[in-house]
């Protein structure tokens, strides 16, 4: 066994040393850059998340550039990545770290975990290739290679594998070499041990690989049970008034919270998608409109919803004074010009796209 792991440490350090990525992360293992770069790529492919990478850290250098910025600036420069509880987390413990650790980022596991939006993937991740302490990652690719290296028959995500996987990832971790070997894991997650059609030819573990071995690779690592695709059917539209069309920004506490968006909202049973714009306006903001023409129909996959957003044009038949504010904590009149100052959900995102390249006369007068 002790034999095993040598040879697989070995083999891996090896492989790492010669094919190892050139991210821009890895010219410093700077903390800061470290932990952006970990908080970035959760759900984010490689190649868009170095792109936003370069992006981010032009616009805040370091953790007092984060921490000094407004909300609305953070969430903007994150726009399209997604998942924006990842933004308001990492402004939160910028500022967090600001005020109670003089703005450097600890070492420390534990300390590391208490940071809001770090995980202990995260916090592994930050404590070994940044710190170079002795701390195993376990992310979907680590979990996925182990899976196969040692040919493990539960549901990766079960309880009981995932406590195999962290035992075996913690086994397996060189002593002071924890930077480069948990990155060869990851790389070769990524580059080589990939989802589908692992490269087994090219593979360092090869040898070792009791999935390859055995023939079940295909099979490895084992999948939860698969849950269903959800249809969410929802309608907004674009509200326009002497110039300037209307937008609000959503309340703090949900998955796209303090992004802003036209007013709209989930169909209601037996409700049309221009009925659900009419009430929908009414209900949260007291406008009466009505509708004046369809734009288009954007369709957006979250985790395991299917977002149908049907979107529309609409002019004020009443009053141009808000009434209330249900579903947001702020709203403002813009000009077309001005939307692109603001940070939108994917959704509304896809709209302002397809208006840009489709329809660029509709944001002037959507109405016209
Ligand atoms: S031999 Fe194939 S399945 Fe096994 S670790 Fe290497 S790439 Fe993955």
């Amino acid at each position: 066994m002790q034999e095993m792991i040598e040879t697989i440490r070995r083999r891996l350090l090896a492989w790492f040393r010669r094919t190892q990525r050139d991210l821009p992360w890895r010219q410093t293992y700077d903390p800061y850059h470290v932990w952006i770069s970990e908080i970035m790529l959760q759900q984010t492919q490689m190649e868009r998340g170095v792109a936003y990478f370069h992006r981010w850290i032009s616009r805040f250098p370091d953790l007092a550039a984060v921490a000094a910025a407004s909300e609305q600036e953070i969430l903007k420069c994150w726009e399209g990545l997604g998942y924006y509880a990842r933004a308001r987390n990492l402004h939160r413990a910028a500022r967090l770290l600001r005020d109670r650790y003089g703005g450097q980022i600890p070492c420390d596991y534990r300390t590391l975990q208490s940071l809001p939006g770090v995980g202990p993937y995260t916090a592994a991740a930050i404590a070994s290739i940044a710190c170079g302490q002795d701390v195993p990652v376990v992310d979907a690719n680590v979990a996925r290679i182990l899976a196969r290296l040692y040919d493990l028959e539960e549901p990766v995500k079960s309880a009981g594998c995932r406590q195999r996987i962290e035992a075996l990832a913690a086994a397996l971790l060189p002593p002071g070499k924890a930077r480069a070997f948990n990155q060869a894991l990851m790389d070769l997650g990524g580059l080589v041990c990939t989802p589908k059609n692992p490269d087994c030819h090219h593979c360092p573990l090869a040898e070792a690989c009791l999935a390859r071995l055995r023939g079940t690779v295909a099979d490895r690592p084992v999948p939860a049970r698969r849950r269903e695709t959800v249809l969410i059917e929802m309608a907004t539209a674009i509200l326009s008034n002497e110039g300037r069309v209307f937008i609000q920004q959503r309340l703090a506490d949900d998955i796209w919270g303090s992004l802003w968006e036209f007013p709209g909202g989930r169909l209601e049973d037996g409700e049309t998608p221009e009925e659900a714009v009419i009430r929908e306006y009414r209900e949260e903001t007291g406008f009466e409109v009505e509708i004046c023409g369809r734009i288009t129909t954007v369709t957006h996959f979250y985790t395991r919803y299917k977002v149908v957003l049907h979107c529309f044009a609409c002019r004020l038949v009443g009053s141009d004074t808000v009434a209330r504010l249900e579903a947001a904590r702020d709203c403002r009149w813009v000009s077309a010009g001005q939307l692109s100052e603001y940070g939108f959900p994917a959704g509304h995102r896809k709209l302002l796209e397809y208006l840009a390249v489709a329809r660029p006369e509709f944001l002037v007068d959507p109405c016209r």
